[in-house]
């Protein structure tokens, strides 16, 4: 990759233009980090750049950003620019193009953000991003308050940049965030979310919920979260509470989904509560429902056991049937979730087990079975919804090993179950 964006660079230069790479790549680079993108920066215009190149995407032509197409991936080409007055705390009314790198890094927002390397490899660094990156520090470039005032959201990059790299904020800055948190106000919600979303999947989500707290911040969305805990008045206990709680849970070691329902289960929100949240933070569908669909699964478990049995067969019985209702994904979250539970009496079997029988499960639902709803049809006179229950209990009972999983041993089960509930 590196290669490819050194090609481009050459070609620009070649061309009589200026050419960095800018930005997360150099900050990434210095500190060894797998590169995930790499960002160019140029004096040429996205005219030239079209021009110069085969495959190009005008991505972002209002903002000077061409993507260039290269052994079949995108890097951005943006020209050196500096951004118009903010009128509205959150883009720049205009951007107009300038011809110094310095410029087109100086509008940048921390330090360690700000930096930039030639095609040799050099790193032209005005603002000191490798010291402060040394130090630990996460700086504003310039004025914390102007560059938070200019716009709002590098309030919450700000935490996620703390939160992601285990950085300081520096003082100016948090006291600009505790400041002018109002301002993200002003931020549409999406952006908002993918800020969020970015510090809840990073390596250390649980500091990047402590600075939440502390700093307030989301107080202050567009659309008002109502997420307690993470908007703490002055219950500063209870956050602590929270937090010592998500340390548990170990966020860091689970996929995205089961993070986000571990926060809003050990926040204490039920479902409509998450789900309003995801929704004022316009979640796709799929992540909302996924999560959801996470929370119901631990939900049902614990309230089936509630009752606080330790009998490795019930144990067993509640997990499947769950893990059959809610599907396989569901199943292997609330596994992610399990430190969650350690409280529970039954924590230590299904600990030891869960995962084992969830592995050796061969039935997942009704259509695994071998009969089906005809065949259930010819043993009662009318069809009603017993028959979608008695086909799950059927699944949950093959999933167990309770029955066999032959047609005649499923229909004779079945006539048992009729006759209990009354059917036949
Ligand atoms: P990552 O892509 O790993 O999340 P990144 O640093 O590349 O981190 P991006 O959001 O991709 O972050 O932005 C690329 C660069 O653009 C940043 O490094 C920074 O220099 C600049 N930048 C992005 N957003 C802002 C902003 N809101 N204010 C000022 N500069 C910004
Ligand atoms: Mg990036």
């Amino acid at each position: 990759m590196l290669n490819d964006a050194k090609r481009i660079m050459r070609t620009l230069i070649g061309a009589g233009y200026e050419a960095y790479m800018v930005g997360g790549f150099v900050r990434d680079r210095l500190l060894n980090k797998p590169v995930q993108d790499i960002d160019i920066a140029t004096s040429a215009t996205p005219a030239d750049v079209m021009r110069l190149f085969p495959h190009t995407v005008a991505t972002g032509l209002q903002h000077g950003t061409v993507t260039v197409v290269m052994s079949g991936r995108g890097f951005e080409v943006t020209t050196f620019r500096r951004e118009g007055k903010y009128t509205d705390h959150r883009r720049p009314d205009h951007v107009e193009f300038v011809d110094s790198l310095q410029e087109d890094l100086s509008r940048r927002d921390f330090t360690i953000n700000a930096m930039a390397m030639d095609v040799d490899g050099e790193v032209i660094d005005p603002f000191g991003g490798r010291e402060d990156l040394a130090a630990g520090i996460l700086r504003c470039v310039g004025d914390a308050r102007e560059r938070f005032r200019e716009d709002g959201l590098r309030m919450l990059r700000c935490i996620r940049f703390a939160a992601n790299y285990r950085l300081q904020i520096e003082s100016a800055a948090w006291s600009a965030i505790l400041e002018l948190g109002s301002l993200l106000a002003m931020i549409a919600m999406e952006r908002v979310r993918i800020e969020l979303t970015k510090t809840v999947a990073g390596p250390d989500p649980v500091r990047g919920m402590r600075l939440l707290c502390e700093s307030r911040l989301l107080r202050h969305t567009k659309v008002p979260l109502n997420w307690h805990p993470l908007i703490p008045r002055d219950e500063s206990r209870a956050v602590d509470a929270w937090l010592n709680d998500l340390n548990r849970a170990g966020l860091a070691a689970m996929s995205e989904p089961s993070r986000w329902a571990s926060l809003f289960l050990t926040g204490g929100q039920p479902t409509d509560d998450a789900d309003a949240i995801m929704r004022k933070l316009t979640f796709s569908n799929e992540m909302r429902t996924g999560i959801l669909r996470a929370m119901s699964l631990y939900g049902f478990i614990r309230e089936q056991l509630a009752s606080g049995t330790d009998d490795t067969c019930r144990i067993r019985r509640t997990w499947l049937d769950g893990a059959i209702t809610f599907g396989r994904t569901c199943a292997q979250q609330v596994l992610e979730m399990r430190w969650l539970l350690t409280d529970e009496p039954w924590f230590e079997v299904f600990d030891q087990h869960a995962e084992q029988w969830l592995q050796q499960l061969d039935v997942w639902g009704p259509g695994d079975l071998d009969i089906s709803g005809r065949d259930l049809g010819t043993l009662a006179a009318s069809r009603g919804p017993w028959m979608g229950r008695l086909l799950h209990t059927l699944a949950v009972d093959a999933g167990m090993g309770d029955v066999e999983n032959r047609k005649d041993a499923l229909l004779a089960r079945a006539v048992q179950y009729m006759e209990m509930w009354g059917l036949r």
